[in-house]
């Protein structure tokens, strides 16, 4: 295998020992760490090709890696198969900006922050935005149908996407590189590649729509006595102003405490910190629309019926920053303990209070010192339900309580119709927990699909869905 693979690659794209594999094997959970008999590193679809018929050839699976940064363990080998990775990391060449049709065409190892600031140099949008953007590669937030903050004007990656490039399971390159807004001729074969974490074939290269530049925002952090006031105010604006909401976000006390904890300092714009917190922005492409009074009147307007307790208007870049620095570290905070449950939970707009009610009360009935910090994107249902512990609490009863837990946070969400995964998808985490929710109907139809496209199994197997 290792002298096939020398033969489409040059020596240095073939990576077979520790320590320089290593970081291969693992992802930004750091739950998954298999071996596997080789990583790789294409330079071209060509190479790619090659690889996957050598592959199927021989029967070696394929996990196949972008940045690394996904939370499921979807990049990482998986333990029954004998495997190589292969990584689309120098497969990192912007093919194409194309202001007349709005469109980039990135290869999938492109970072997604490069395609942000291309878009920008352009004058254009590409607004998929997250806290892992410096490291997530384009073909793996294809991979994921990533989420992020601006889902709530823009919608998910799959939004974003009007063509792909992908090398199928027997090496064979599908070129759907269209760049149409409307094509209705049969069944849109890209869609089945976004969000199948790898497992229908590997895309090499995509093509991404561009939207209009925001040259005005305006940014507040309101303070709210509850969650139900949270998602009032998010309706209300939305009455008040539209699509210019660009993002929604909610934090709780117990979020500014974890970030005070984590940073030994709280830049936060109250005096007292509130019960829970909503970071507004909204966003416009016409410079003239002074969006700061905007924001003002329709917060005014709402205020007494809404009971809001308390706003602050970001009065500079630098002010709307800090306050976007709180709602990325609370997600840094979060991430370095591993005495916090980290959850990825959606529900229909109207059930998040109910839904944040119910799991504290589970949750609490788990472990009374429990410390729920539940936060997230009010304006898509998504919903992060992490949970702390206090220091009086340690590792080891964290870890016998975590499965109940993490039970208490699923069952409330899937019983209000939600969904296990909202954005990080299921990879070897939540393969099992999302089978459990589907009908029979459905999880059939899902292995047809992978049988179909896949018969040989080759394609990041065992992750999403079981083999059968
Ligand atoms: C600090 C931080 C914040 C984050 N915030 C968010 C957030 O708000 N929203 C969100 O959705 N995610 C978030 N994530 C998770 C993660 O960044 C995303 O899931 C991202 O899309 C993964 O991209 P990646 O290139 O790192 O993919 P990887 O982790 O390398 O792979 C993820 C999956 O995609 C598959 N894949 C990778 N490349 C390809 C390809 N070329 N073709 C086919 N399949 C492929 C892999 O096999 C795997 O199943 C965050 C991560 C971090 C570290």
């Amino acid at each position: 295998m290792l002298d096939a693979l020398s033969a489409i690659l040059d020596a240095r794209d073939i990576v077979t020992t520790s320590p320089d594999i290593d970081p291969y094997l693992e992802d930004a959970l750091g739950e998954f760490h298999q071996p596997a008999i080789a990583a790789v590193k294409p330079r071209n679809t060509e190479q790619v090709a090659a690889i996957v018929r050598l592959c199927a050839e021989h029967n070696i699976a394929i996990a196949t890696r972008g940045g690394g940064s996904g939370f499921n363990g979807g990049a990482t080998p998986t333990p029954e198969a004998r495997q190589i990775v292969i990584s689309l990391e120098r497969m990192n060449t912007i093919r194409e900006v194309d202001t007349d049709n709005d469109v980039i065409i990135a290869e999938a190892g492109v970072v997604l922050a490069h395609v942000q600031k291309a878009a920008d140099d352009a004058n254009r949008l590409f607004p998929v935005s997250f806290g892992g953007e410096g490291t997530a590669h384009i073909g793996g937030i294809i991979g994921t149908n990533a989420g992020g903050n601006n889902v709530v004007r823009y919608g998910m990656t799959r939004a974003q996407i009007l063509g792909l490039e992908v090398v199928l399971p027997d090496g064979t390159i599908w070129d759907g590189m269209k760049v149409l807004r409307k094509d209705n001729t049969g069944y849109d074969l890209k869609q089945l590649f976004i969000g199948a974490e790898g497992t229908l074939g590997i895309v090499t290269a995509a093509a991404l729509a561009l939207r209009p530049k925001p040259r005005v925002r305006a940014t507040a952090i309101a303070a709210v006595p509850d969650v139900a006031t949270a998602l009032t105010t998010f309706r209300r604006l939305r009455e008040e102003v539209g699509e210019l909401i660009g993002a929604f976000e909610l934090i709780p006390r117990s979020g500014f405490e974890a970030i005070r904890a984590h940073k030994g300092e709280l830049n936060a714009p109250f005096a007292e910190l509130p019960e829970w917190a909503t970071l507004i922005e909204l966003e416009a492409s016409a410079k003239s629309l002074d969006l700061n009074t905007l924001l003002e009147e329709a917060l005014a307007a709402i205020w007494e019926d809404v009971g809001l307790e308390d706003a602050v208007i970001a009065q500079s870049e630098g002010q709307r920053q800090a306050f976007w620095a709180l709602r990325e570290g609370l997600g840094e905070a979060l991430s370095v303990s591993p005495k916090t449950l980290k959850s990825d939970t959606s529900v229909p707009l109207k059930a998040i209070p109910e839904f944040v009610e119910k799991t504290t009360e589970k949750v609490m009935a788990v472990l009374p010192d429990a410390i729920p910090i539940p936060f997230g994107h009010v304006g898509d249902g998504n919903i992060h339900y992490n949970v702390a512990v206090p220091d009086s609490i340690d590792l080891e009863t964290f870890r016998k309580h975590k499965n109940a837990l993490a039970d208490a946070v699923h069952s409330t969400a899937v019983a209000l119709g939600g969904s296990v995964s909202a954005e990080h998808g299921l990879g070897q985490l939540k393969r099992d927990l999302a089978a459990a929710a589907m009908s029979d109907a459905e999880l059939d139809l899902m292995h047809k699909i992978k049988n179909a496209i896949d018969p040989e199994g080759i394609m990041n197997p065992d992750k999403v869905i079981k083999t059968r």
